[in-house]
C-alpha cells in the first residue's frame, strides 16, 4: 500500500455526487441503505469516479489497497451498509481489485473506541506510517494499531501477495543495475527505459519501500547482500526519477 495524491472531480460530476447524496438524505434512515445502493449501482457518475481513480492509481491502474492486481472497481472506503450517506462521496471511493473488494475487505471497517476508523486510507495518510514491509520475505508488519487492523482487514499478508512482493524486489533489483549500465553508456532512453520498467511493475509498494529503507538506520542489514543496490538506492538522480 502507498500514498496516493487524491485529484478533484470535473465540477460536473461533484454537482452529481452532492445531489445524489442529498436525495439519500432525504429518505427515511430505514430506507437510506436501499436508496443508496440502488442509486450507485445506476448512477451516471461513477464511470467519470471510476476513471479518475484509475488516473490517480499508480502505474497501470493498480488496486490501493493490495498494489498487485488491476483495480477494477470503486470501493467505498467506509461501506455504504454502515454509513449510506458517504456512497457519493468523492473523498471516500478508491479503486480496488475484486479480491480487496470483495473477498478481503468486503463490509469491514473496524473502529477505535474513539470511531476513529482503524483502516488506512492511503489518499488521506502515508500507509508507511503504519506499516513496515520486511523486504526478504515480502511480509508487511504493523507499527500502529491501525497498521495491523490493515494488514487484517485487507490481507496483505495473504501467500499471493507476499510472493508478489519478493518477485517485485527481484524486477526492481535487476532494472535498476540495468539503469545503471545504461547510466555509464549514457544512454538516457535505456535509462528511462529502466524507470518504466519499475514504474509499471505491480507492488509499487516494494520500490518504495526499498527506496525508504535505503536510508534506515538499519539499511546495511537489509542490503547486505546487495551493497551495489544500496548505493544505487541512495542515487538522488534514480530517486527523483523514481519518485515523481
Ligand atoms: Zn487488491
Amino acid at each position: 500500500m502507498i500514498r496516493i495524491a487524491r485529484s478533484d472531480l470535473p465540477r460536473r460530476t461533484a454537482t452529481a455526487l452532492a445531489k445524489a447524496t442529498e436525495k439519500i438524505r432525504a429518505a427515511h434512515p430505514d430506507e437510506r441503505y436501499t436508496n443508496a445502493k440502488a442509486a450507485w449501482e445506476n448512477s451516471s457518475a461513477k464511470k467519470t469516479v471510476k476513471a479518475k481513480l484509475e488516473e490517480m492509481a499508480y502505474g497501470s491502474e493498480r488496486c490501493m489497497y493490495c498494489g498487485e492486481s488491476r483495480g477494477t472497481s470503486v470501493d467505498h472506503f467506509e461501506p455504504v451498509e454502515r454509513n449510506p450517506l458517504r456512497t457519493f462521496d468523492w473523498l471516500n471511493h478508491l479503486l480496488a481489485c475484486t479480491t480487496c473488494n470483495c473477498h478481503e475487505k468486503g463490509k469491514q471497517f473496524p473502529v477505535d473506541d474513539a470511531g476513529n476508523p482503524l483502516l488506512i486510507d492511503p489518499t488521506a495518510e502515508d500507509p508507511f506510517d503504519h506499516l513496515l514491509l520486511t523486504l526478504s520475505l515480502g511480509i508487511y508488519r504493523h507499527l500502529t494499531p491501525k497498521g495491523e487492523a490493515t494488514i487484517a482487514v485487507c490481507g496483505l499478508n495473504r501467500p499471493g501477495l507476499t510472493r508478489g512482493r519478493m518477485q517485485a524486489r527481484s524486477v526492481v533489483a535487476l532494472a535498476l543495475r540495468e539503469w545503471d549500465r545504461a547510466r555509464e553508456r549514457d544512454s538516457a532512453d535505456e535509462m528511462l527505459g529502466q524507470v518504466q520498467v519499475v514504474r509499471e511493475q505491480p507492488m509499487a509498494d516494494v520500490c518504495q519501500s526499498m527506496l525508504r529503507q535505503a536510508f534506515s538506520p538499519g539499511a546495511d542489514l537489509v542490503f547486505s547482500d546487495s551493497p551495489d543496490l544500496l548505493a544505487l538506492l541512495r542515487r538522488e538522480d534514480l530517486r527523483q526519477a523514481l519518485l515523481s
